[in-house]
């Protein structure tokens, strides 16, 4: 301990007088939950900044120049990958190591998107990554490797905060497996394919979703589908999402036979920071246990 404090006084001497790297680094990452997971990283040293602040889905998001100039001045920008943020691509493109695009890594294990929709346009990885609490693990040691990479001199602080949060996430697994358990097997209908990471690592059965996008309105056969379901008691229970309109649960329940629970993917209701992470995951888990556990 006191050997790692004297190399950091030496590692900080030495860069003392170079104003590119004074200060923490420049830390840019696109969605809430992202932003949690890097904040806890960065613990200590500076705080991310947050691109989609706002109620607006990484779907159906166009950067404004202010934004394109805050990426352009960053020193890295932490973002999941072009199925989920389309915009990121083109003001990212030759970024090199000043940008980190979670998806493509190995280590995240990407899948294709999960059946029990219709939509057609299923090409890609699902890119819902951060919804699995295992999967983010792996996202934090990539956080650490890099910002020790451009951080050097804070490289301990990161990896501390990095086992921490680990841990954090492994008792968080934990947690929602035995929260979940119980329901694990009953079927329910989700508003957009966002789920089939969190429900292969839990075992909960996602009968279907309206939409793979929150901005595609469902079609005629979808509604069918679904309606299906519910009017033949498969499924008892649906979510709705903070961005949708909840209306389009009447199409598919006439009979009003379903239980209506909420899910947020993206943290739009909490207050974004370190502990939004695991907030936002606790409360799906809730939610899911909540309208499953009422089934009959
Ligand atoms: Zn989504």
């Amino acid at each position: 301990m006191a050997l790692i404090s004297i190399l950091a006084v030496i590692a900080m001497t030495a860069i003392a007088g170079t104003p590119a790297n004074a200060g923490s680094p420049r830390v840019i990452a696109s969605i809430a939950p992202l932003h949690s997971l890097v904040a806890s990283v960065m613990a200590d040293v500076g705080e991310p900044a947050l691109l989609l602040s706002g109620p607006v889905s990484p779907h159906d998001f166009a950067l404004a120049p202010s934004d394109v100039r805050r990426i352009a001045g960053a020193d890295l920008v932490i973002w999941i990958g072009a199925p989920l943020e389309s915009f990121l691509v083109k003001p990212l493109s030759g970024a090199g190591e000043r940008q980190l695009g979670l998806l493509g890594m190995p280590a995240l294990d990407a899948l294709p998107y999960g059946s029990g929709g219709d939509d057609e346009n299923r090409a890609g990885p699902d890119p819902h990554i951060w919804l699995d609490p295992v999967r983010a693990i792996a996202i934090v040691a990539a956080l650490q490797d890099r910002l020790a990479r451009i951080d050097p001199e804070n490289a301990a602080t990161y990896r501390a905060n990095a086992v921490a949060l680990s841990d954090r996430l492994a008792r968080l697994d934990e947690t929602i497996r035995t929260r979940l358990q119980p329901v694990a097997s009953r079927p329910f209908i989700a508003f957009h394919d966002a789920y089939g990471y969190f429900s292969r690592r839990y075992g909960l059965q996602a009968a279907g979703h309206f939409a793979i996008d929150p901005q595609r309105r469902p079609g005629a056969r979808t509604i069918a589908r679904l309606a299906g379901l519910v009017r033949t008691g498969t499924v008892s229970c649906a979510f709705v999402e903070p961005q949708f309109d909840a209306r389009i649960v009447e199409a598919i329940d006439a009979d009003r036979l379903l239980r209506v629970g909420r899910l947020d993917p993206m943290g739009f209701d909490l207050e974004p920071g370190p502990a939004l992470y695991e907030t936002l995951l606790n409360a799906n888990a809730e939610a899911i246990a909540d309208c499953l556990g009422g089934v009959r």
